[in-house]
């Protein structure tokens, strides 16, 4: 079960009560984060979302409302005593960034922190659950999307059918994988007799800041959910193009050109108060969307 709970919707400046970029994916016992923005700890805590089941932390860019707030995580987790490993993926000044702030306060983490560099389009992570791909968009800097992807066996074993014909219990992962069963009398036992098909994998694909680009389609294609920045209204098109940004229909035309099921909006910008224009513009172009509204769990189905 894939879901996402928004901690962060908000562009640079937070605004009311809006806090910037973060969000956490949830996929069955494990915690993603993806970004980090200043007060990212205090939603957090507000949201109940437990430090020690994050073990990797996605960050799409390096301007400040997508990562400020993760030396406080960082940092916080060690003196927490966390000692189990921690994989963190962004563009590779991050790693010095952080380890000056480490130095300079001569904190040393007691967990080991594992720093990916996310230098190319392609698998970034590979997890018995999950796996997670990066795409670049554009943006006025190097800035990355992610495609969170479930991972699951083919076949579901039916424990009752399996005592009957009395397969081990060894071979159970192998019977997930769509294997038959040879017993000792050398009869064949059919896959098909003893699983079930397993349910549909599903996938979550994160925009974060980009300018309108239509090459990104390729990369969130028929994804169960997609998140797309939308900074601005459609009547400040021209403005959301010279910073790099995305409007309403932009976002809500990127779901219809990947046949989404469904988007959720956000990265909004401080300027405005109500949110209600949002939904109502880019729902005219793709109906199936909600606003990334911070603390709501979104289902990926
Ligand atoms: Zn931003
Ligand atoms: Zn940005």
């Amino acid at each position: 079960l894939i879901g996402v709970t928004i901690l962060g919707n908000n562009s640079a400046l937070p605004a009311f009560d809006r806090h910037p970029t973060s969000q956490i994916v949830t996929i069955d016992d494990q915690l993603l984060m993806i970004d980090c923005g200043e007060g990212t700890q205090m939603q957090m805590s507000r949201y109940k979302i437990k430090r020690g089941k994050i073990n990797h932390i996605f960050i799409s860019h390096l301007h400040g409302d997508h990562y400020f707030g993760l030396i406080g995580v960082i940092t916080s987790m060690g003196l927490l005593g966390r000692e189990h490993a921690l994989n963190l993926y962004a563009p590779a000044t991050l790693l010095e960034i952080i380890n000056l702030q480490l130095k300079v306060a001569s904190t040393t983490l007691p967990f080991q922190l594992n720093f990916i560099p996310i230098e190319k389009n392609g698998l970034l992570c590979a997890e018995s659950k999950f796996t997670v791909h990066c795409f670049a968009v554009k943006h006025r800097i190097d800035c990355w999307g992610f495609r969170i992807a479930e991972k699951k066996n083919p076949r579901k074993i039916d424990r009752e059918k399996t005592l009957q014909y009395e397969i081990p219990t060894a071979f159970y992962e192998r019977l997930k994988l769509g294997e038959d069963y040879t017993n000792k009398e050398g009869e064949l036992i059919k896959n098909e007799w003893v699983t079930t098909p397993n349910t549909e994998t599903k996938v979550y694909c994160y925009c974060a800041d980009t300018i309108y680009d239509e090459t990104m389609v390729a990369h969130v294609r028929d994804c169960h959910l997609l998140y797309h920045e939308t900074t601005y209204l459609h009547d400040l098109k021209d403005r959301a193009a010279a910073r790099f940004h995305s409007t309403t229909e932009q976002a809500a035309t990127i779901a219809v050109l990947a046949n989404a099921k469904k988007l959720i909006i956000g990265h909004f910008s401080s300027k405005y108060e109500s949110l209600e224009d949002f939904l109502k513009e880019a729902t005219a172009v793709f109906a199936n969307t909600e606003l990334a509204i911070e603390g709501v769990s979104y289902a990926v189905r």
